[in-house]
């Protein structure tokens, strides 16, 4: 899918073309659009999706909350802005381009952080003291009707920068959940996307919603909607893309849902450990990616844990993360 001619080709004899992955060659799918086959999402919305620094600019001018920022042609602009005193500590540094689960991210706190700069066309953000890390799914159908996902919670594993602990619904405010929901909604409109659009927020200590960054696809923070949702997101994505009635939202039974990494130490053909008991655990639902072989934080499946008591899910999923381990 990063290849002109094998997009091209794939696509020039389809009625309608989507992705699961935003990171594909974009002058295929311009050129397969002009062509007339048709493309949800848009490929002038994927585009500028794939540039975070379009992205950031996107939401400052429509008026979507975000922290600030600055765009940076490489790692030593940001050196001599910090040396004249126009930039300060802390911030965090993203590369515009091929960033993700937390590659392409930097933070720098003081001086020595400034060694390991990213040297790639860049933004600066301001760091956002974070109180929570949120995500909004929502859809737009090609008919304009949108509809959000309850707001989910994210916690991260701190080696590995990848969601571990992702739980349905969130514990915030009504008020939170709404001013979560409302913007979701407002930055798929102002895209004029359709297709589901996974909004990442932080929730700062202050008591602000600001959006982090999209992705225009089914995204790791809606796994959960397969079992704990009325609709899957991808079930939703197909409802959006194919102009259908979108599916409800509702929770069915609420949910932690963990990403099951390669365990640090091993690398090879891949081997699953503890399944059976986990297996044995009320509402746990398993999903195994396939993937031949294991690495360190790989990610190679996850699990939905149901429970009508949220607390019970957290321990469980706990339990569980504990127990199932992916060797070689
Ligand atoms: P990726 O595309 O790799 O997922 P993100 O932009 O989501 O990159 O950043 C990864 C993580 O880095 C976030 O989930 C958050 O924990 C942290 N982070 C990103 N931007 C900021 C920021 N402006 N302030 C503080 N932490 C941030």
């Amino acid at each position: 899918f990063t290849k002109y001619d094998d997009l091209y080709n794939f696509g020039k004899d389809k009625n309608i073309l989507t992705i699961e992955i935003e990171k594909v060659n974009i002058k295929a799918l311009l050129d397969l659009e002009k062509d007339g086959v048709t493309i949800y999402p848009e490929p002038s919305v994927i585009q500028q999706i794939q540039d975070k620094g379009l992205q950031k600019q996107f939401y400052q001018q429509h008026n979507i909350p975000s922290s600030p920022f600055t765009i940076y042609a490489n790692a030593d602009e940001i050196r001599t802005a910090v040396a004249n005193g126009e930039l300060n500590y802390p911030f965090v540094q993203k590369s515009r381009k091929d960033g993700y689960d937390g590659k392409g991210v930097h933070v720098v706190n003081e001086v020595k952080d400034l060694d390991s700069l990213i040297e790639a066309p860049c933004l600066v953000e301001e760091k956002v003291e974070i109180f929570k890390e949120l995500a909004v799914i929502v859809a737009r159908n090609s008919k304009g009707e949108t509809i959000a996902y309850p707001t989910v919670e994210m916690e991260f594993n701190p080696t590995a920068n990848l969601v571990e602990f992702l739980v349905c619904p969130a514990a915030i405010s009504d008020e939170v959940e709404q001013v979560a929901q409302a913007m979701a909604k407002q930055v798929i409109e102002s895209y004029n996307m359709t297709g589901i659009l996974a909004v990442e927020l932080f929730l700062d200590k202050e008591g602000n919603v600001l959006v982090n960054e999209v992705a225009p696809r089914p995204h790791n923070s809606g796994h959960h909607t397969i079992e704990s949702i009325h609709t899957s997101q991808y079930e939703q994505h197909l409802r959006a893309i194919l102009g259908l009635p979108l599916g409800s939202t509702a929770i069915k039974c609420p949910s932690v849902m963990i990403n099951i990494l390669g365990s640090s130490g091993y690398a090879g053909p891949a081997k699953y450990v503890g399944l059976d008991e986990c297996m044995a655990v009320d509402g746990f639902n398993l999903h195994i990616y396939g993937k031949e072989t294991t690495k360190p934080f790989r990610k190679m499946g996850h699990a939905t844990i149901l429970d009508t008591d949220i607390n019970k899910a957290k321990e469980k999923a706990r339990n569980i993360q504990d127990k199932l381990k992916v060797i070689s």
